[in-house]
């Protein structure tokens, strides 16, 4: 029998009658290192630009001799920063090497491709090296150099709370009740309070809840190990023994059409065999995974992962990254936030 989330405490609007249910919560992304990092800057040299009526012919010579391909959103041409100049424009140049100093015109732009004509002595400027990826990012790159930003909407809208709609967040918010629930089951019997659902997004279904089961004989049963060995039980696989544990459950998979659940155990070939463990799913965990835990996520392909609030060892934002790595061949999305004050309160995972 499955047993169901019963002792969660209630947390309705305090506008009671209120058709909608608001969460009190936010859902935030935990974006890329490299989407969520400072902007770093490279020297340039700049010149300014005495000679207005040059500006549209220097601008060909200048881009001809030096493409940047690299910083396609360095736009070429500055206002000058700096008000009551005597000149009203500035001309972004090259990029400077690791020993950059001074340079004459004649250095930086050969004769004759480019007649330098109306352009004055050149200097060194910090510009951004790499196209802002965040609003954020963007505000600091054009602090240092003019810069063109190709908005991902769906990241401003996620940062902005704004991805889901009301009544997702209301079956996330379900969903996330569920992992609390089990956590305070896995708190009632001694073990550490961490729990975890694994749901099918499209239908709704709850594959699997977890508790951490881990003692002394098996410590490594975090709640997220113990749900992804309930998901490949659904799969008529797994490999622990969570008899013991009455909360910890799952539900037979619906098998992908043409496989027999638990006929094919290929798993590099999805042509024959089931797809990998957590294929599609989403996890809702209480606190943020250990790397252990985000490890086998990877390696499960996971889709996205829910967290109630960070964990002081995290791998999914706190101490790595590992939703988001360029160098391993599965990335998910990975958001903190999900009904955070109560989860606050339960255990981390380590
Ligand atoms: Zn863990």
């Amino acid at each position: 029998m499955d047993p169901t989330p019963g002792d969660v405490e209630p947390h309705r609007d305090a506008k009671a009658g209120s058709p909608e249910r608001e969460p009190a919560w936010q859902a935030l992304p935990i974006l890329s290192e490299q989407q969520s990092g400072a902007v770093e800057l490279v020297l340039a040299y700049a010149a300014p630009v005495l000679d207005k009526r040059q500006t549209s012919r220097l601008l060909k010579e200048v881009s001809a001799v030096h493409p940047l391909p690299a910083q396609p959103h360095l736009k070429r041409v500055r206002p000058s920063p700096r008000p009551g100049c005597p000149h009203a424009l500035e001309m972004l140049l090259c990029l400077a090497g690791p020993a950059a100093g001074m340079r004459s015109l004649a250095e930086l732009l050969p004769p004759p491709a480019v007649d330098p004509r109306g352009l004055g002595q050149p200097f060194l400027v910090p510009v951004p090296a790499r196209p802002p990826l965040t609003r954020g990012q963007f505000e600091e790159a054009r602090a240092h150099w003019p810069t063109t930003f190709h908005e991902d909407r769906q990241v401003t809208r996620a940062l902005a709370g704004q991805l889901f709609s009301a009544q997702e967040r209301v079956a996330m918010q379900g969903h996330m009740e569920r992992a609390v629930w089990a956590a305070q089951q896995a708190a009632s019997r001694g073990l550490r309070a961490v729990g975890a659902v694994v749901v099918e997004p499209a239908s709704g279904r709850v594959l699997a809840t977890g508790h951490d089961c881990s003692s002394a004989a098996g410590p490594l049963l975090h709640a997220t190990m113990v749900c992804i060995d309930l998901v490949a039980r659904g799969q008529g696989r797994g490999a622990y023994d969570l008899a013991p544990h009455p909360a910890c459950s799952f539900a037979p998979a619906a098998a992908p059409p043409g496989v027999r659940v638990g006929s094919v155990h290929k798993l590099d070939e999805d042509a024959d065999g089931l797809p990998y463990v957590c294929t599609g799913y989403d996890l809702y965990v209480t606190r943020e995974p250990c790397a252990m835990c985000a490890m086998a996520l990877v390696h499960s392909r996971v889709r996205r992962v829910f967290y109630g609030a960070p964990s002081p060892d995290g791998a999914l934002g706190t101490r790595f990254r590992l939703h988001a790595q360029p160098d391993l061949n599965h990335r998910f999305q990975a958001f903190c936030g999900v009904l955070e004050a109560q989860c606050r309160r339960l255990d981390p995972d380590a």
